[in-house]
């Protein structure tokens, strides 16, 4: 239990996860809660090469025996990793709301056990999956999956927690041996994630975790040439750096990445209940890559559809993230609000109107009003920029077709939120968004099983249900005359 760490009650390792053991580095770095930055959570291993090389040794030296499992044998280790994520959901819960601030309630109910429904889902999906075999001109076909070798996945600060098992879990599912590399702002759920793939006695070597900078130990996953898959979420720029690593080595490479979603609202809308999902991108402190955040309204119901939303954003409440009564949540980082801050900043000064917010709640804390921006025009980088934060851009349209060039008007296409009362029009404008997923008359209803990723610089390849699966693995065709 050396070098642990009582976060909220739990005690969490600040160390990697390597090849079954807790291993310290000679440095660190720290993780500070957002609420209350002045508190130190842990001083976390800050990974070097070094690190990287043996996190890679010994996902390589333990691929061959896990690849080697039929996929009834690996599900077994991940229905148990399922079932100690609900027994310990509560810890989990605390350490990730400390940790990165998302509210206690979403993670508990929500987030936490979304995370054992990943495992449990591909533990499923690949038994269920069937070998296509076929004769013709004389031999039998065969389509075999197998398993590609040790996979990099890299995760960013927002939702933690259910993003790495989002993205592990295919990873062992498919017979992938995994090293998760967590980001710096956020890396302690990860670190539990580490004690219960111990408990759950998966052989050493299949699950590692990797803790410190992404331009340190990140990069130099990225760039060992053992690793045969690299899975990333996170940033435009981060990406390109991922890419160019992944195209040396010619190695397989998804990027989920962010985005500027629309939220589109037609006067034939119940504009009550658009409204309502307008002010709730306020949620998580609008750190959510998903977030409709261009409100694009059509004319005509302006005035009514603006009542509606101030009337509701003015029902969120500041606070502590334990608290049931808080809907936003601290940021995650003096940094990242300093960030918002200047994009607001900049707003005003290109002759953007900044409606309501564009402030801090506390001067000296971590969280910003919720921000709702009327732009001068559809240039304004408020409205073409991602600013992961609680900003709001409002816009109207007069016609359709001028509703929805607004809506694709950014270089991003991860999703779309579309609100209207005619079922023709759902589908129509639902297939001209441009997103690789598009919800109307609602939002965030997820099934594991559907294809999640986004267009343009909104990402590559997809996940989910079988195509994670797919990602994970390398297809042969085998042919016997017959
Ligand atoms: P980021 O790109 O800064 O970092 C993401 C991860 O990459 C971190 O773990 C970081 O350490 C690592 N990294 C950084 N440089 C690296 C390098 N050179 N080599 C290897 N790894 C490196 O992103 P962030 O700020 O942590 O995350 C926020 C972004 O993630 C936003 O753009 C958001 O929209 C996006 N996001 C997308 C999705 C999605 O599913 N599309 C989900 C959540 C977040």
């Amino acid at each position: 239990m050396s070098n642990r760490f009582n976060v909220n009650g739990v005690m969490v390792s600040g160390e990697h996860f390597i090849n079954g053991e807790r291993v310290p580095s000679p440095n660190t770095f720290e993780t500070r809660s957002p609420m209350d930055w002045d508190i130190l959570l842990a001083n976390v291993a800050r990974g070097d090469k070094s690190t990287a090389k043996l996190a890679v040794d010994a996902a390589t030296e333990a691929f061959p025996a896990w690849a080697a499992l039929s996929p009834d044998q690996r599900s077994v280790y991940l229905h148990r990793l399922a079932d100690l994520i609900e027994e310990y959901k509560e810890d989990i819960a605390n350490v990730e709301c400390s940790d990165m601030a998302m509210l206690f309630e979403s993670l508990r109910l929500r987030l936490v056990p979304r995370g054992a429904t990943n495992f449990r889902n591909y533990a499923d999906l690949a038994t269920e999956h069937e070998e296509r075999v076929w004769h013709s001109k004389g031999t039998l076909n065969r389509v075999i999956r197998m398993p590609a070798g040790p996979a990099v996945i890299i995760t960013p600060w927002n939702a933690p927690f259910m993003l790495s098992t989002w993205k592990c879990a295919p990873a062992l599912a498919a017979g992938n041996t995994v090293i998760l590399k967590p980001a710096e702002w956020s890396p302690l759920s990860a670190s539990l994630l580490a004690d219960l793939i111990a408990k759950a006695n998966f052989p050493k070597g299949v699950f590692n975790v990797v803790q410190g900078l992404g331009s340190e130990v990140g990069n130099a996953l990225v760039n060992d040439p053992r690793v045969k898959r690299i899975s990333f979420t996170g940033s435009v720029p981060t990406s390109r750096i991922i890419g160019k690593a992944a195209a040396e080595n010619i190695v397989p490479f998804t990027a989920e990445l962010g985005g500027k979603s629309c939220l589109l609202v037609f006067a034939d809308a119940d504009i009550e209940a658009a409204a309502k999902k307008a002010a709730g991108q306020f949620d998580d402190s609008g750190q959510v890559c998903m977030a409709g955040t261009r409100l694009i309204v059509e004319e005509s119901v302006k005035a009514e559809f603006l009542a509606h939303f101030h009337r509701f954003t003015d029902q969120h409440v500041m606070g502590d993230s334990r608290d049931t009564k808080t809907t936003i949540s601290a940021m995650i980082h003096p940094i990242h609000i300093a960030r918002v801050e200047s994009f607001v900043q900049r707003a005003r000064a290109n002759g953007d109107t900044v409606v309501r917010g564009g402030k801090r709640f506390i001067e000296g804390k971590l969280w910003y009003e919720p921000t709702l921006i009327e732009p001068k025009n559809n240039d304004s980088e408020v409205v073409q920029s991602e600013i992961f934060g609680p900003v709001l851009t409002f816009q109207t349209f007069a016609t359709e077709d001028e509703g929805v060039a607004l809506a694709n008007s950014t270089i991003f296409g991860l999703s779309g939120i579309v609100y209207t009362g005619n079922k023709e029009r759902a589908e129509r404008v639902g297939r001209q968004i441009r997103g690789g997923t598009v919800w109307v008359n609602t939002f965030l209803v997820r099934d594991l099983t559907a294809p999640f990723g986004g267009i343009g610089h909104s990402g590559l390849g997809r996940e989910g249900g079988h195509y994670a699966l797919e990602f994970h693995s390398d297809l042969k065709m085998l042919q016997i005359l017959e």
